[in-house]
């Protein structure tokens, strides 16, 4: 497996995973293929660019024709190309549609045809939906309440389709919030984070209860990493192991690092649907395979707001670009995907 296609690779989670696959000895190319949506951006990769292990194609994940030409010429695929914004997906549905289900039908497709050894498919907590009590383990039934997640669950069950009806060895990855450097600003971390470098307000929804789990990008690419080495085809695996906040105590934690109180925070109506709360049980990933997580919260928003303080040149022309098309169809920033 020296061979491996990231798709999505120019986003915030697959850069990240680009640069750990790099440092791997046995990994030989890494072929990032993204269209460089308003999410991707080759600045993400950074001077793994400069890797000659490192290969970019711009291009769309529905096109056939490209994907196959690609696919043919790889060991492995991990899947993260995505539309990932939950606010997006109530007015765009028709695109979410096009990239998460018919972009992974074609990367499954090909993978089929050309006999590739690992297929890892990244999804999301969000599709087994909110859970009021108790935790989610990857029996647990889909019930995803938002386009974005429907989307996600249903590529998800299109990957172990794959497996079931012609042994594909797909396995499917479920990993709670990511946070850490490079997010896309339309993210509630970097959101608030950027804001309040700015010396802006920040915008709580709802009532500020709704819990998620918070969990470093770091951490869970290398979860993504132990399910492409040692994943067993057909199988889900839930990534947590970060910390568990409601939004108004994220908020908290993210004041404190700066310093501000609560006059800095306007309460706003709820977005569209807003699920309470998240919450998966993660034990078999790590009985099964030895993951754990290695980032605190504390650790992980420190490095954060230090990476978005140290690089205003990354997100002030992101968030110009992001602004206008949010207010159009007006919704609020900051969900997640
Ligand atoms: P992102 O929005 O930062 O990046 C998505 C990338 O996919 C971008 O580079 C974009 O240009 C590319 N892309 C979009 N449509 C494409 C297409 N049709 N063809 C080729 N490339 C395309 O997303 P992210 O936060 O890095 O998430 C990556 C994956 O992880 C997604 O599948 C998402 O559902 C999943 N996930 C994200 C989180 C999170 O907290 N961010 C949590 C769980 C799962």
């Amino acid at each position: 497996m020296d061979k491996i296609i990231v798709t999505g690779g120019a986003g915030f989670i697959g850069s990240h995973f680009v640069r750990r696959l790099l440092a791997a000895d046995d990994v030989a190319e890494v072929t990032v293929l993204d269209s460089l949506t308003y999410a991707g951006h080759k600045e993400n990769l950074e001077d793994a660019l400069l890797s000659p292990k490192l290969s970019f194609v711009r291009g769309n994940i529905i096109d056939q024709e490209l994907v196959d030409e690609l696919v043919q010429r790889h060991d492995a695929i991990v899947h993260f190309a995505a539309e990932s914004h939950v606010d997006r997906s109530f007015f765009e549905a028709a695109t979410f549609l096009t990239t998460n289900v018919l972009g992974t039908h074609t990367l499954l497709d090909a993978a089929r045809r050309h006999g590739i050894q690992k297929f890892v498919h990244v999804s999301t907590d969000e599709v087994y939906g909110p859970l009021p009590t108790g935790s989610a383990s990857e029996q647990s039934p889909l019930k995803a309440t938002v386009p974005y997640a429907a989307s996600k669950a249903c590529s998800d069950l299109l990957a172990l389709s794959a497996f079931r009806t012609d042994g594909l060895p797909v396995c499917v990855t479920r990993s709670s919030n990511n946070y850490g450097p490079g997010q896309h600003p339309e993210k509630i971390i970097p959101l608030f984070v950027t804001r309040l470098l700015k010396g802006l307000s920040v915008t709580v929804h709802g009532s500020g209860q709704h819990v998620r789990n918070w969990l470093h990008v770091e951490d869970n690419c290398r979860a993504i990493e132990l399910v492409l080495r040692r994943g067993i085809p057909g199988e889900i695996y839930n990534v947590g192991g970060g910390t568990d906040l409601t939004s108004a105590e994220l908020t908290g934690r993210l004041l404190r690092i700066f310093d501000a109180d609560w006059s800095a925070v306007t309460y706003v109506p709820d977005r569209k649907s807003n699920d309470i709360r998240y919450s998966m049980d993660w034990s078999k990933i790590a009985d099964d395979l030895g993951y754990g997580p290695s980032w605190s919260l504390d650790a992980g928003l420190a490095q954060t707001v230090e990476w978005y303080r140290e690089h205003p040149e990354r997100w002030a022309p992101v968030i110009r670009d992001v602004e206008a098309p949010l207010a159009e169809i007006n919704v609020a920033p900051g969900a997640e995907g």
